[in-house]
């Protein structure tokens, strides 16, 4: 089978701008890409550079763009992307500076998982482990270890403690694009397992209050570009929803966008209705509403301002019984 890899081409040392080169290949179908890029280093062109090392989806090194779509090199077929492209196109990750050809630099996305401090903080002193003991160099020991209900409390949502730091989620997320401060979704997935932890000592709560702050938990749009593009089906998505829940329930509601998801709720709550005025008025408060001025001005002569007095709608009840039911599913 023949087939053309386009790779992504970038010496800073030599190169001026980027460029794309074409290697003409033969191979298998059921041959990877990662095969393919081995391949045409080993055979036609020893300067292509890229990360790789397990080639079994469990190291996340190959992490790279294949046809415009963040993968793993050795989880992907040659053949699936012929078939659907025509062509193997292959870029650097995105969101990341790149270092030459398909080697982008790790320091940003390490330093925000670093952030989060990826670690216990402590060991709780009503922690599980003290009931667990294994013998080491013949010495009776205690060691930390999960009760089967807590390690659901940590695994239950999702499978973020499979995840693999391969980059794929950080290179998609469209806020890492426009905010380079965003602690990003592969960190805040990382935080929640933390957080979750039945071990961890975190008294004050420093990592929810701190994860409150800007760039933070509250910055993700919930695109779900995270969980579609992740090779280990992990929702970070939803690890980052559990993390604006549990903020809430401690009422960590400094932040804009706790407050615009408790305005949201209150309006409904009060009238069945969104009121945008109101939901405005308390994210940002009066104050920083004057700042929109301009906007607000030109919005209400299109008639987009509405009311601050809404009506009721109609079935009212059913919507306060529904409020009162997540009230009592949540105690
Ligand atoms: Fe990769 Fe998934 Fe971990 Fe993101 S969450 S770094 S995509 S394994």
């Amino acid at each position: 089978m023949e087939f053309t890899v386009r790779s992504y081409r970038f010496n800073p040392e030599v190169d001026k701008q980027p460029y794309y080169k074409d290697y003409i290949l033969n191979g298998f179908p059921s041959m990877t890409v990662l095969n393919a890029l081995m391949k045409i280093k080993s055979e036609t062109d020893g300067s292509l550079t890229f990360r790789r090392s397990c080639r079994s989806a469990i190291c996340g090194s190959c992490a790279m763009k294949i046809n415009g779509i963040s993968k793993l090199a050795c989880k992907t077929q040659v053949n699936s992307e012929i078939t659907k492209f025509g062509i193997i196109k292959v870029e650097p990750l995105g969101n990341l500076p790149v270092v030459r050809d398909l080697v982008v630099e790790q320091e940003s996305f390490f330093g925000k998982i670093n952030e989060i401090k990826p670690y216990l903080l402590g060991i709780r002193e009503n922690s599980p482990d003290e009931k667990f003991h294994v013998l080491k160099d013949g010495e009776k020991i205690t060691q930390p270890v999960f009760h089967k209900s807590e390690f659901k409390a940590l695994t239950g949502n999702n499978d973020t403690p499979n995840c693999i730091l391969c980059e794929c989620c950080f290179s998609e997320c469209g806020t890492e694009v426009v905010n380079k401060k965003y602690l990003g979704p592969a960190a805040l997935a990382k935080l929640y397992r933390y957080i979750e932890d039945p071990r961890d000592n975190d008294r004050d709560g420093s990592r929810l209050v701190n994860a409150s702050k800007p760039n933070g938990i509250w910055d993700c749009v919930h695109c779900q570009a995270c969980e579609q593009f992740c090779p280990k089906s992990i929702s970070p998505v939803k690890s980052i929803v559990k993390l604006h829940e549990k903020a809430i329930k401690n009422s960590i509601t400094f932040s804009k966008g706790a407050k615009h998801i408790i305005g949201i709720a209150n309006s409904i709550n009060k009238t069945g209705r969104l009121n945008e005025v109101k939901v405005a008025i308390d994210t940002v408060g009066l104050l920083g509403l004057m700042n929109d001025l301009p906007v607000v001005f030109r919005a209400s002569l299109k008639g987009k301002i509405p009311s601050l007095k809404l009506k009721l709608i109609k079935d009212m009840d059913d919507i306060r019984l529904a409020f009162k039911e997540l009230d009592r599913e949540e105690e």
